[in-house]
């Protein structure tokens, strides 16, 4: 039996399993490979990775963790969880299972894209969600920001000030009077056309409506939503909170004793939502590790 079984290896998991690995608590980190920032070729606002590919980042971090021998990696999905407190089993495919004192779930979110052609294929290479991760790489150029009005008045409040031109445009139905009124009090241009199409265009893309082809140098899109990766979650009966995320305390966990989670699927009620980012991830995987040291020592007396 392990010490701890971390399910995902994205940044929260790879930091939880390092904080584990270096404390001598014996640990399996399982991942299937669905990572949030799959499809990207830079990440940026990570301090000293800025610009670092995502897969070399995980790639390094596996590296440091052979280091460790309390750390065991297996690439490979988990189907479920069952357990209490000091004896969880996690179930994987073939009929196999893996035991362990505690669980920290690391498994992430999957983005749920407005059914937009060609936007899939630009997703994090063309097409992004988070001004923080991207905006910078827009400075001057002109974007179109897709979908809801209200999230992309948003967008343009945190992007405006520094990007060049930006067109609005709507998902499905066109804007009101109303939305559009709005949007253009804030100085864009909103397009009265809903986006038919978008897909590469030179260096940058385009955004094809009924009646008018926009190209940019980026498209951040305003709707969407954001859903738990791993199908087994809903059945741990964690206490989920309001933006369908699991709710953790400052270490981690979660309603269920023994069940630690960190990184997009979680956070404390006290936020409004997922601080989704590569730092946050990390740094809720080393207090999720940090509260599972501190349970497993309780339970150890
Ligand atoms: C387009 C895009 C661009 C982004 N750019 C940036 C950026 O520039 N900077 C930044 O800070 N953030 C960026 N982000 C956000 C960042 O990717 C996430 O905040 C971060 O990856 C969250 O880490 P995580 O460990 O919680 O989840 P993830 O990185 O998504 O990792 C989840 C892990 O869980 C595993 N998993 C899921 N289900 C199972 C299962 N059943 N069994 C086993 N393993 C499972 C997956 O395989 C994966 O290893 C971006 C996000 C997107 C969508």
């Amino acid at each position: 039996m392990y010490d701890a079984i971390v399910i995902g290896g994205g940044p929260a998991g790879l930091q939880a399993a390092l904080t584990l690995g270096r404390m001598h608590r014996s640990t399996l980190l399982l991942d299937s490979g669905q990572y949030r920032n799959g499809t990207v070729q830079h990440m940026h606002n990570v301090i000293a990775n800025d610009g670092t590919p995502p897969a070399e980042f995980r790639a390094t971090a596996r590296a440091q963790l052979a280091e460790y021998p309390d750390v065991e990696i297996r690439d490979i999905a988990v189907q479920a969880v069952a357990g209490i407190a000091g004896d969880f089993v996690v179930s994987l495919p073939g009929g196999s299972s893996a035991s362990a004192r505690a669980v920290i779930l690391a498994t992430g979110v999957a983005d749920d894209l407005p059914p937009v052609d060609g936007l899939a294929e630009l997703w994090g290479q063309g097409a992004y969600a988070c001004p923080f991760c991207d905006g910078h790489e827009h400075a001057g150029k002109p974007i179109v920001v897709l979908g809801a009005a209200a999230r992309a008045e948003h967008l343009i409040a945190m992007l405006g000030r520094f990007v060049g031109d930006i067109t609005v445009v709507p998902v499905g139905e066109s804007y009101t009077d109303g939305e559009v009124a709005a949007l253009e009090g804030r100085g864009v241009r909103v397009s009265r056309t809903p986006v038919d199409s978008v897909g590469r265009a030179g260096d940058g893309v385009v955004v094809n409506t009924t009646d008018a082809a926009h190209e940019v140098a980026g498209i951040f899109v305003a709707s969407g939503a954001m859903r738990q990766r791993a199908s087994f979650i809903p059945q741990l009966g964690l206490d989920m909170l309001e933006s369908g995320a699991i709710g953790i305390d400052d270490f981690g966990r979660t309603s269920v004793p023994g069940i630690f989670a960190a990184g997009d699927l979680a956070h404390r009620a006290s936020l409004p939502g997922p601080m989704a980012a590569v730092m946050m991830a990390a740094t809720a995987g080393q207090l999720a590790a940090v509260g599972v040291i501190q349970d497993l020592m309780a339970s150890e007396g």
